[in-house]
């Protein structure tokens, strides 16, 4: 089927295309906040301007690719988690649409499609999936017909505290590009490296980043520290899982999983073990609709479709409350 995704969770106002025999085209108008981290009304304010935009755009890209009237086959939508200002505005788009071209609505847990594009990208059978965005940090594997939270943070996301970090520093929003590249010339800071079980916190390194800093250590090694602590202790917890399960693939998903140390990191515990690691291409790691018009596909494929009264968003949807209808292995 050819599927139109649309994601709008916090700050991508994102249009896609997903066609079997073209692949995916994208369009995206980010959010750069004048300042500070996301405001969620400003980011709903941006939806409401750019989601039509972008919506238009993917709608004469899917118009180009055949004389199918309508172009598409389905509309999908990420209906959370996320910002419900945001979420309540794409959805509003994407049952409109779907009600105006007469196609079924797909509703899409946000997390599962970071960890479905990964999968269709690589063509892993059942891998584990770390997800290191800015508003969370879990992972997740696949037990008993759902996406069980096997680990996940518990405060902040693991892109939010590096991101808290580079504003008290005084740098733009989002901070994960800038710490990657100040980290190149830097040298190791000891920050606390704090993980329970399976689960992880990044609040006390995040505080601790800040008086480092405030002390007068160079900003270049305190971004060593945040990067070389964050990124062992999500490298041990998605071991862990993948030890756990017993599953011998992990891929990665969100826009912290742009950072190529985060990735050296990984590969290197995947070799040690004898586990295949795939990390998509940027454009499917940060918030893109184009996951979410794959998935989407693979859930109408299903029959796997949702009526406009039942469609409504959940910015706490958990990707555990998802089942998995498109999948019949029993467990990883
Ligand atoms: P989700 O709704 O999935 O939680 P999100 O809205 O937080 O997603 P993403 O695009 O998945 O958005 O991730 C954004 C985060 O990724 C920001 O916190 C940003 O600082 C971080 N990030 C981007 N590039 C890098 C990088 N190279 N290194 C580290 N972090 C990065």
């Amino acid at each position: 089927p050819r599927v139109l995704g649309i994601e709008g969770t916090a700050w991508a106002a994102s249009a896609a295309v997903y066609d079997p025999g073209e692949g995916v085209s994208i369009e995206t108008d980010a959010y750069q906040p004048e300042s500070g981290g996301i405001d969620p009304s400003e980011a709903a304010e941006h939806m409401h301007n750019a989601i039509p935009k972008v919506v238009g755009t993917a709608l004469d890209h899917a118009a180009g690719l055949s004389d199918d009237d309508p172009p598409i086959d389905a509309v999908a939508f990420s209906r959370g988690p996320g910002l419900g200002p945001c979420l309540r505005i794409v959805g509003t788009a994407a049952r409109a649409l779907a009600q105006s071209l007469d196609v079924p609505l797909i509703g899409v847990n946000h997390m599962v499609a970071h960890l479905e594009i990964g999968r269709h990208r690589s063509g892993f059978d059942s891998p584990v999936c770390l997800n290191a965005s800015g508003a969370n940090a879990h992972v997740l594997g696949f037990h008993n017909g759902r996406y069980q939270v096997l680990g996940e943070t518990m405060d902040t996301g693991a892109g939010n505290a590096i991101d808290k970090f580079t504003r008290h520093v005084g740098w733009s929003h989002p901070g994960g590009p800038k710490v990657e590249e100040a980290a190149r010339d830097g040298e190791y800071t000891e920050l606390p490296y704090v993980v329970k079980g399976m689960d992880f916190s990044f609040s006390g390194i995040m505080s601790a980043a800040k008086q480092e800093y405030d002390g007068g250590t160079p900003v270049e090694d305190v971004c060593v520290g945040l990067q070389e602590t964050i990124f062992a202790m999500l490298t041990e917890v998605a071991e862990r899982a993948l030890s756990l399960t017993g599953s011998d693939e992990l891929v990665l998903g969100g826009g912290v999983g742009q950072n190529e140390r985060l990735r050296e990191m990984l590969a290197l515990m995947c070799e040690q073990r004898g586990a295949q690691f795939y990390a998509p291409e940027p454009r499917f790691l940060r918030d893109n609709a184009g996951m979410i018009a794959v998935l989407g596909a693979t859930m109408y494929e299903a029959g796997d479709t949702i009526g406009i009264d039942e469609s409504g968003i959940d910015s706490d949807f958990r990707p555990d409350q998802v089942p998995v209808t498109w999948r019949d292995e029993e467990s990883v």
